[in-house]
């Protein structure tokens, strides 16, 4: 279950705890993100990055889908995985954001550019079993076998993320159908 509900990311709580200077910093300590997040290291700081890029101005999407989608791709990074966990991911996207927010960088991207580069980033090892292309092509992995020994990794993290959109696609579809209802049966 996502703790988005129980931490205010975009109120007082954030203006507060100063989340969105420790983040915007080089000398960002994702372990300290991930302990006051109550280990939601990946939510904690793409909502501070959809504030501070002001992502809601591109029109693609809202807070609340963004976050939602954010969870879900938190939910699927593999809580065994010592290394390649949603803490590597919230590092990495905060990394990526920092390059982001470079004056140089940011004057050649445009708002679609960052939020594209925001999404790869926190998606990019997504589901990752721990070991790499070379190992599963070795070992003839279940992994390696499906995506027929061809960038096995990078193939997996494409599906997982697809079938995320998949599952938000049909809880919409739902929402909208169960309003439909109750707009023509009251
Ligand atoms: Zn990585």
């Amino acid at each position: 279950m996502s703790t988005f509900e129980h931490l205010d990311f975009f109120g007082d709580t954030l203006r507060e705890s100063d989340f969105q200077t420790q983040i915007m910093s080089w000398s960002c300590d994702v372990h300290d993100i991930e302990l006051v997040s109550n280990g939601h290291p990946l939510q904690l700081v793409a909502a501070t990055l959809f504030k501070v890029f002001s992502f809601d101005d591109t029109g693609c999407i809202d807070t609340a889908t963004f976050m939602l989608f954010m969870s879900r791709i938190e939910d699927a990074y593999q809580p065994n995985n010592a290394y390649h966990n949603r803490a590597h991911g919230a590092d990495v996207t905060q990394t990526v954001a920092m390059f982001l927010h470079d004056p140089t960088v940011s004057a050649l991207c445009t708002q679609l550019d960052k939020f594209a580069a925001v999404i790869a980033a926190a998606i990019h090892d997504v589901g990752h079993p721990g070991v790499n292309n070379s190992f599963n092509v070795n070992t003839k992995s279940e992994l390696a076998l499906v995506y027929n020994d061809i960038s096995v990794l990078e193939n997996m993290v494409r599906w997982f993320v697809l079938l995320v959109l998949l599952d938000l696609f049909v809880l919409f579809c739902f929402v909208l159908l169960c309003s439909f209802s109750s707009f023509c049966f009251p």
